[in-house]
């Protein structure tokens, strides 16, 4: 099925793991939920300059909505393009409510717990000199957070879709990080966290495929 398609790297990433790779302008690195239900905690970098980060606030408000999905330009602080949303299976992700964490997990459940996308953030960006400057508010793929009229939001179970992915074309070298999210207390993983398969592809070598 990949012969042909400029597979330049494959890996899995475990259930309530980290993982980082630069992406080189034009390639595109695919992100596939193969079992459902498995939320998906992203940030971005330039490559070059670290401290210009992934925007939630620039994205948003250059597209006029708060969700990502297809065609979603994800811009850093200094309003430069990061990265395109060029596959989506899914048709809208997360951008408001970040990632879970040890202090986040106290105060929404009063819960101690040990592991959390923040941490896994932590330890996947140490190696690139980024610290805890670099974890702002992060997409969330294939996590439902529907917002109510009167601004009530919350995780909402997403349907069982396995083989779910998004791919993401580099627009500049990048520094791509994500944490295959370890949460049991809200039902974004489905209370079963599980591996996700993580595929970048050279430039030109993947277009549009449904
Ligand atoms: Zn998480």
């Amino acid at each position: 099925m990949l012969e042909g398609q400029g597979l330049v790297l494959e890996e899995i990433v475990p259930a309530r793991q980290g993982w980082a790779h630069r992406v080189r302008h034009g390639e595109t690195l695919v992100i596939t939920d193969l079992e459902g239900q498995q939320a998906v905690d992203f940030l971005c970098f330039d490559a070059d300059d670290p401290g210009d980060r992934y925007s939630a606030t620039n994205t948003i408000k250059v597209q006029g909505n708060v969700y990502v999905g297809l065609g979603t330009v994800l811009h850093a602080d200094s309003g430069n393009a990061l990265m395109t949303v060029v596959e989506d299976t899914i048709g809208r992700h997360d951008t408001i409510y970040g990632c879970c964490s040890i202090p986040n997990n106290r105060l929404r459940y009063g819960a101690e717990t040990t592991e959390s996308c923040y941490s896994n953030f932590e330890g996947v960006l140490a190696p690139y000199g980024i610290g805890r400057e670099g974890i702002v508010a992060n997409i969330n793929w294939f996590m439902s957070v529907p917002i109510l009229e009167d601004g009530c939001a919350g995780v909402a179970e997403a349907a069982l879709r396995p083989g779910s992915r998004v791919g993401l074309r580099a627009e500049r070298d990048v520094l791509a990080a994500l944490s295959n999210c370890p949460q049991m207390h809200n039902p974004c993983n489905g209370y079963n966290p599980t591996p996700i398969l993580v595929q970048v592809f050279r430039a030109g070598d993947r277009g549009a495929v449904s």
